[in-house]
């Protein structure tokens, strides 16, 4: 039995993780779930999943939950100390990372220096604390990455690969994208986008701050430095591949001419079901590819000018330090500001731009300086947010 802790129960990820687990009753056991402010699903995991613990945000939502879970053995906790205990529990062995954004990063880290098996969804933890999380990771935990496209790379690398500049013959690592739903929308007009809009993938239903980051290709560049810290590849090594039916997850390149990848119906129970049971294979629930069915697989060169938040996160992973770390926390505060309507879609990148050039980064030498660096990146940009909000 493994016991597992899942950090953003109530999300995409979260949801399709509990998925996977309940296919499984007899390999897989819910030791803890955690929520930030959505009590009423929250409670109805603990009833079909009984963890022996649940964690929320507030001191409200933990009165709310106790209340709807009234005559059930769960213990209920709320706020980031509960969220590290969870994590790094000798009750657990397995903790899915899937809080979105900084949120996420000091129970993923506590999951790390605990030595459990960490099932790594939330990418903005890695990209902000980078060197510092793969330290304690190498220490005595396992990673084993979520993000569609790491798992792919993953699957595609040899085992025990070694993260390490040109180990085992590797080229490059091509990275493939969807191109969000804007890929072929005529660029004077983003600038009028809604929300709504934003947030319609073409390929794949996720929470709405990563569909933001798929339609400005954020996401695409915090993957950029999440593919350099799991793997070991030096920017130039990193290739964004524009692969608008995402059917391809990603790509290892070889020195002797071949190309690895890994396909599959664009689900992430495939990446989870991976992860969970590594190196023995489960079923996901996820229907197997059909490749008769398949329309023509294209491929193309991402369009910076269309896309200047990709360029921001090369920038960004160049720069290095605390950077990351910047461009992240003024990517939340931006996305939030367009997600509540404040400021335009166009107005992300602007942000994003200004914090990057006002504001200098330093050494990330422990996770002071990153904390830091957040909230100094995160009062630059809403002072920036507010100003085009006034205007
Ligand atoms: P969702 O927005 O759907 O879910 C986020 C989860 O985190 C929810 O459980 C939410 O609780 C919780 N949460 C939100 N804010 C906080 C906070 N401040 N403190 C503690 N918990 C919080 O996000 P996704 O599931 O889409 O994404 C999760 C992570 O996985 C992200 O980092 C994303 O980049 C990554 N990822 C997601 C993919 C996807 O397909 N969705 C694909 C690849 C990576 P509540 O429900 O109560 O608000
Ligand atoms: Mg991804």
């Amino acid at each position: 039995m493994q016991r597992i802790t899942i950090l953003g129960a109530t999300g995409s990820i979260g949801v399709s993780t509990l998925d996977v687990l309940a296919r499984h009753p007899d390999q897989y056991q819910v030791y803890a779930l955690s929520a930030h402010s959505r009590v009423d699903e929250l409670a109805a995991q603990c009833r079909q999943f009984r963890p022996q613990r649940a964690v929320v945000g507030s001191a409200e939502a933990a009165l709310e939950l106790t209340r709807l879970l009234a005559g059930l053995p769960v213990d209920v906790s709320y706020g980031e100390a509960a969220l590290c205990e969870i994590a790094a529990s000798d009750d657990t062995d397995t903790v899915m990372a899937a809080i979105v954004g900084a949120a996420g990063l000091a129970p993923t880290l506590a999951a790390a220096r605990a030595g459990k098996k960490v099932l790594l969804a939330n990418k903005e933890a890695l990209v902000m604390s980078g060197q510092l999380f793969m330290d304690a990771v190498r220490e005595q935990a396992t990673l084993l990455p979520i993000d569609s496209e790491h798992n792919a790379i993953f699957q595609s690398l040899p085992a025990g690969y070694a993260r390490e500049p040109g180990a085992a013959g590797v080229a490059k690592i091509l990275l493939t994208a969807s191109g969000g739903p804007f890929l072929n929308r005529a660029v004077e007009t983003l600038e009028a986008v809604t929300p709504e809009e934003a947030c319609k993938h073409p390929n794949w239903s996720m929470g709405r701050k990563i569909s933001v980051d798929s339609a400005t290709m954020m996401n695409k560049g915090l993957e950029v430095i999440e593919a350099h810290w799991l793997f070991g590849a030096a920017p130039e090594r990193i290739e964004v591949v524009i692969h608008p039916q995402s059917v391809i997850h990603s790509m290892v390149s070889y020195v002797d001419g071949s190309v690895l990848a890994q396909l599959g119906n664009p689900d992430m129970r495939t990446p989870i079901a991976h992860a969970l049971a590594y190196p023995d294979r489960i079923a996901s629930g996820v229907a197997q590819l059909d490749l008769t069915q398949m329309a023509a697989l294209q491929f193309y060169q991402p369009d910076y000018a269309r896309f200047p938040c990709l360029a921001l996160a090369f920038d960004a992973l160049r720069a290095g330090g605390t950077a990351p770390a910047l461009l992240n926390a003024a990517n939340e505060i931006a996305v939030e500001a367009f997600l509540e309507r404040r400021i335009g879609f166009r107005d992300i990148d602007r942000v994003l731009r200004r914090v990057m050039d006002e504001n200098a980064h330093g050494a990330a030498g422990d996770i002071e300086a990153v904390m830091a660096q957040d909230a100094r990146a995160r009062q630059a940009a809403r002072d920036i947010v507010a100003a085009i909000a006034r205007a």
